[in-house]
């Protein structure tokens, strides 16, 4: 654990975490400032436990910001470099953004769109989704936006939920080279709901779509409309969206976002974690359907004036080197990706990003799960040739933006594969005891969030109890993120799994991330899940998954072997799992996230509970396949 690489980019400011330390609400208050308002707050921070409100009085609008702004210096410089899964490509320039967002503001208020009702977006990732969110914001419609892969019962279940008016969604979108048919499952998703009075479709694929009298096309509406929309001046407060959680550890929770706090933490965090220069060419592979997509694909990067590729397909499609080939193609200089797409470009070997320019590149993320050293330290090497800081981001859908991370456009620290290292200037963090008592250094606990900060969530949509009950009723006005963690003796953060997965082997806590880092650096070992099943003896024993890298020809039983071997040596004896099973895929969410909650159920042979985010159900009866053969 206590490898460290000395990577930064130079930039040494400490006072910004003096400032921060000695008030933190005077330090966001100074923050915000680098926003543009249409009005001053009166009070900074109004704080009732556990509801939370920034820059009370304050009016602003985030599509005033991330475009308005810009138009003066910037408007002929590309917003978005668009890159289509079939290789059509558009370039966006922030004058262009601005014209159709205003177009689709005026569509919206023609088709009586107001502040305050919510729209849903079923999109693809296409510039029509940005643009849609921005049109939203810029007249105080709430967007919520559903990702692209979920099925009909997924969107009917959050549709009604916000009882949306208006459904903006596409004929089709690519998928591994198929057409994916969103109208059609928008149709069959808003069955009998009169509220939704209107359905507006882009057309991007051009498949034969059935037409209702609620159908309207996006072309046809925006060749009318104007394109001068001012932005309404909405209150610091005003909900800017919901969107609803991964559901990693069951239903997803409809998070409701405000607009000045949270544009102000984005605005802050992208500019510390990635060091944006106007030069910089910015690449976060994220859905927009995931807050990554919301927070650092479309608002962060334009309320910098920044310059992204967005990209719309599969990673691996036609080929495992697609990302590469994007890197190269447009001299990207800093790329934002996941834990398991990494695992997955590992598992293809190095031949494939060896083969590519990736010179251009100087900073690199990583976000979603807690990252195994053994991959960081792939991602750093083979990747960043060494030569680029890794921050790897902790946050959640609920906290808006990164809390815990290096910060190499602040500061430069040494990084520990591993380790997000440290909170975000302004924010009291710490690991504490059921008791919720502050652990010593080096013992494992929960992860607590002691302050409020401007990104946090409103309340969850239509539910302040499940909001208070969710995140603030475990400990006494500290937030609960639900995160297993450790600090060590130099203050870093190690994230070591969700809270609910946590093993107890015999009176030992062992967090998942420990375990599956272990085994995921045999070198046959691409990816690995592990949980806990009820043992007469030992209360609990862990059971393991195991993918192989590509084209592992190894004798299983051998690699069984080898793998006890090492964790017994690395972890302790008290880890070693009852069995180790191979598998060829593991249960994850949409967003590449694993379900460990399935495999405990399935081991506990109990239901699995909701699994409208599952990705591909022939992963959860591997698995069940497994176990029924211990049984
Ligand atoms: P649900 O709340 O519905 O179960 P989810 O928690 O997966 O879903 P997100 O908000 O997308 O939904 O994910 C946040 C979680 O992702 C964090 O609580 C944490 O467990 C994990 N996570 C995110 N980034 C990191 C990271 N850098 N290191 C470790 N874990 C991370
Ligand atoms: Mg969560």
């Amino acid at each position: 654990m206590s490898e460290t690489y000395n990577i930064g980019l130079g930039n040494n400011d400490a006072e910004t975490r003096l400032n921060a330390d000695s008030d933190y609400v005077s330090f966001w208050d100074k923050q915000a400032r680098n926003l543009s308002w249409f009005s001053p707050w009166s009070k900074t921070l109004d704080w009732h436990p556990p509801f939370a409100k920034w820059f009370v009085g304050g009016t602003i609008n985030a599509s005033y910001n991330a475009l308005d702004v810009h138009q003066n210096s910037k408007s002929k410089k590309p917003a978005i470099l668009w890159e289509g899964e079939n290789g059509d490509s558009r370039i966006l320039t922030y004058g262009e953004m601005f014209a159709q967002v205003q177009k689709f503001s005026n569509t919206l208020k023609s088709l009586g769109v107001q502040k305050g009702d919510r729209v849903t977006l079923y999109l693809p990732m296409i510039p029509e989704l940005p643009i849609a969110m921005l049109a939203c914001a810029r007249i105080g419609a709430i967007h919520t936006v559903i990702f692209s892969g979920f099925s009909a019962t997924s969107i009917r279940d959050r549709v009604d939920d916000s009882k949306s008016k208006v459904i903006v969604t596409a004929d089709g979108g690519y998928r591994r080279g198929k057409i994916v048919p969103l109208k059609e499952v928008v149709d069959e998703a808003i069955q009998g709901f009169d509220f939704v009075e209107n359905v507006i479709v882009v057309q991007r694929t051009k498949n034969e779509i059935s037409i209702t009298d609620k159908d309207k096309l996006w072309d046809e509406l925006l060749k009318d409309a104007s394109d001068v929309c001012p932005p309404e001046k909405l209150q610091s407060t005003h909900p800017l969206y919901i969107l609803y959680t991964s559901g990693t550890t069951g239903k997803p929770k409809g998070v409701l976002h405000g607009t000045g706090g949270y544009l102000t933490h984005l605005y802050s965090t992208f500019k510390w974690a990635f060091d944006i220069k106007d030069s910089d060419v910015f690449f976060c592979t994220a859905d927009i359907g995931w807050v990554t997509g919301h927070s650092y694909v479309v608002y962060a990067p334009l309320l910098h004036g920044a310059t992204e590729i967005m990209y719309e397909g599969a990673p691996d499609f036609p080929d495992a080197s697609r990302m590469w080939d994007i890197l190269q193609k447009y001299n990207a200089t800093i790329f934002y990706t996941t834990p398991t797409a990494l695992r997955m470009f590992m598992k293809f070997g190095d031949d494939i990003p060896n083969s590519f320019d990736l010179s251009s590149l100087r900073l690199l993320g990583t976000v979603g799960e807690p990252i195994n050293p053994e991959v960081w330290k792939w991602y750093f090497k083979t990747i960043g040739k060494e030569k680029c800081p890794i921050i790897d981001t902790w946050w959640q859908t609920e906290t808006g933006g990164m809390l815990i991370s290096p910060l190499p456009g602040l500061e430069t620290i040494p990084l520990k594969p591993g380790s997000g290292t440290r909170p975000i200037p302004g924010m009291n963090i710490t690991v504490v005891d059921e008791n919720g008592e502050d652990v010593a250094p080096n013992t494992k606990g929960y992860l607590v969030i002691k302050n409020p900060w401007p990104g946090m969530l409103l309340t969850l949509w239509g539910d302040d109890e499940k909001y208070k009950k969710v995140y603030w009723s475990k400990y006494k006005n500290c937030y609960y993120p639900g995160d297993y963690a450790l600090k060590d003796s130099d203050g870093y953060l190690w994230l070591l799994g969700r809270a609910d997965d946590v093993l107890k082997v015999a009176g030992h806590r062992i967090g998942t991330a420990e375990l599956e880092s272990c085994i995921v650096s045999h070198d046959d070992v691409a990816e690995s899940a592990v949980c806990g099943i009820p043992d007469e003896v030992k209360g609990e024993v862990i059971i393991a998954f195991v993918v192989l890298k590509q084209g592992v020809a190894t004798d299983t039983k051998i690699l069984e072997k080898e793998l006890f071997e090492k964790i017994r040596n690395d972890v302790g004896a008290i880890a070693t799992p009852k069995q180790i099973y191979f598998v060829s895929k593991l249960p994850k969410t949409r967003s590449g996230k694993i379900m460990r909650r399935l495999l405990k159920a399935i081991g506990n042979n109990e239901k699995i509970g909701d699994v409208s985010t599952l990705e591909d159900g022939a992963a959860v009866t591997e698995v069940q396949t497994a176990f029924d053969e211990i049984q």
